[in-house]
């Protein structure tokens, strides 16, 4: 699908993309609009606090030795932010439900899978939501507990789903083979793990397909406008009397909110079909899933936790009325804004015209960017050698990363103060999905993470998130330990 008209894959309606400001410093990127440069906080107080907090964690990471000429990379994620988004969230929902609605926000661990962030999550009432028995470890590490966990991935192993039973996490079937792997383990031993049926309501996609999940043919749950299909859901409930939840998400990064709120109505009006057509109210809990926008183009948090539970509550008034739990799995919008990656200009250079700032930040902390850029434009933030906001002429080029195929570009053709050797350039708004999902492309190593908050007297403390992976890591996850076993192998004679 097109992204033509369309910056971050959101409406431009829902961004306010007119919002930004006109101060001839903005950057452009090649879709022709206006992308800030992440040093002027035009859009409200917190977007503002946001990005002087960011500033000074990068003059502080220059300053106290984390980032410079031996260490070239460096993911830092803002802390203070990240509470105040989880307060967003648990506040927008509080807003609407009906009080003593039991409501469960699942971070959607995928979004950005460090277990240090998922404990600061954890300490702000959030819980997890895992696809993968790694997700789950990470969760576990983290002290999630059971019951704040819920499982969703779409081709879990019959050993998965018997540990999760086991634990007493929340599951959510994806299909019908799913289920009757379910039946099996629910008759040899009963578990008070609360179970779900995913289902795709088919309200269709968003701007970008990859992340469409309630298309036509998604491989996602079941999908419900197939001939018979609603009828067999219908059934398979009433066969069950343990399968108490129903389980969408129905968007991502792309998918216009109203769309989102569709598929939501669809899905609370099958609950509400489910339970009439049982007799009881089997089904007591919706999961919404996740898959709030987030607003790639300028440092304002849009939309908000605070108009989607608004929309839904419109939209949908019977889902928050009271006769329902709720369970929530947002990733992106929890945690996107709150990441930054800085990268060293290690050489700047020109083309064909063009000025080329060659840094250590590419393909494989941003790898939707290089790979899909028209869909996944990152701001950009230029830093002096001391890291400080680079000030200058706003000069066309490009900003390039250290993998060795010509299209590992972080952005092409912006408008930036000139960056030059020793400066660095910044990647904002990639605290999910961006450098905690390293791509081991020329086995760049994943670098640190650090958390960092205003330390009450002027300055910054940092927290280590994860340390840098090292070159003897490197060389025992690409099989350091086997080196001889291609060659020893003894194979047939064939003489
Ligand atoms: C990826 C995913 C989420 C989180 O999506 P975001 O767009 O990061 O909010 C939630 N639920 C499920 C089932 C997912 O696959």
């Amino acid at each position: 699908m097109s992204s033509d008209n369309d910056i971050s894959g959101i409406e431009r309606s829902d961004v306010g993309i007119s919002g930004i400001s006109d101060t001839g410093t903005s950057n452009i990127d090649r879709t022709g609009d206006a992308v800030d440069n992440g040093h002027q906080g035009q859009t409200g107080a917190s977007g503002a606090e946001r990005a002087a907090r960011r500033d000074e964690a990068v003059r502080a990471a220059v300053e106290q030795g984390l980032l410079g000429p031996d260490a070239p990379i460096l993911g830092l994620l803002d802390i203070t932010g990240i509470r105040e988004s989880a307060a967003e969230l648990r506040a927008a929902f509080d807003a609407v439900v009906a009080p003593g609605t039991p409501v469960l926000h699942a971070f959607a661990v995928k979004a950005s899978p460090l277990v240090p962030v998922l404990r600061l999550l954890r300490d702000e009432g959030i819980g997890a939501e895992v696809a993968s028995p790694g997700e789950l470890a990470l969760a576990r590490a983290a002290g999630v507990p059971p019951e704040r966990t819920v499982l969703d991935s779409p081709a879990k192993t019959p050993a998965e789903l018997r540990e999760a039973l086991a634990l007493g996490i929340a599951v959510n079937a994806d299909n019908p083979q799913e289920l009757d792997r379910l039946d099996a383990l629910m008759r040899s031993a009963p578990s008070r793990s609360p179970i779900g049926l995913r289902v795709n309501p088919q309200v269709g996609g968003g701007s970008i397909e990859a992340l469409s999940t309630a298309t036509a043919t998604s491989k996602f749950g079941v999908a419900l406008r197939d001939e018979g299909a609603r009828e067999w859901v219908v059934r398979a409930y009433a066969d069950r009397p343990w399968l108490n939840r129903l389980h969408a998400h129905t968007g991502s990064q792309g998918i216009p909110l109203a769309r989102m709120a569709e598929g939501l109505a669809e899905t609370y009006a099958l609950a509400e079909e489910i339970n009439r057509r049982i007799g009881r109210p089997q089904i007591d809990t919706i999961d919404i899933g996740g898959g709030l926008p987030v607003n790639f183009a300028s440092e304002e948090t849009a939309p908000t936790y605070a108009r989607y539970a608004r929309l839904l509550s419109e939209a949908v008034p019977g889902l928050f009325g009271g006769r329902y739990g709720l369970v929530t799995e947002f990733g992106r919008s929890l945690l996107a804004k709150h990441g930054t990656v800085v990268a060293r200009v290690e050489y700047a250079k020109s083309a064909g015209g063009r000025p080329i700032a060659v840094t250590h930040a590419g393909v494989q902390v941003a790898t939707r960017t290089v790979y899909v850029p028209d869909a996944w434009p990152l701001r950009i933030a230029a830093y002096d050698t001391k890291g400080r906001p680079k000030e200058g002429p706003a000069v066309v080029q490009d900003v390039a990363g250290p993998a060795c195929f010509a299209g590992d570009l972080l952005a092409e053709g912006r408008a930036l103060p000139l960056l030059e050797q020793g400066d660095y350039a910044a990647a904002l708004d990639t605290g999910a999905y961006y450098f905690a999902h390293h791509y081991a492309y020329n086995s760049l190593a994943r670098p640190a993470v650090h958390g960092y908050t205003p330390d009450g007297s002027g300055g910054v403390a940092f927290a280590t998130v994860r340390t840098a992976q090292t070159l003897d890591e490197i060389v025992a996850e690409s099989g350091g330990a086997h080196a001889s076993s291609l060659t020893t192998l003894r194979t047939p004679d064939r003489r």
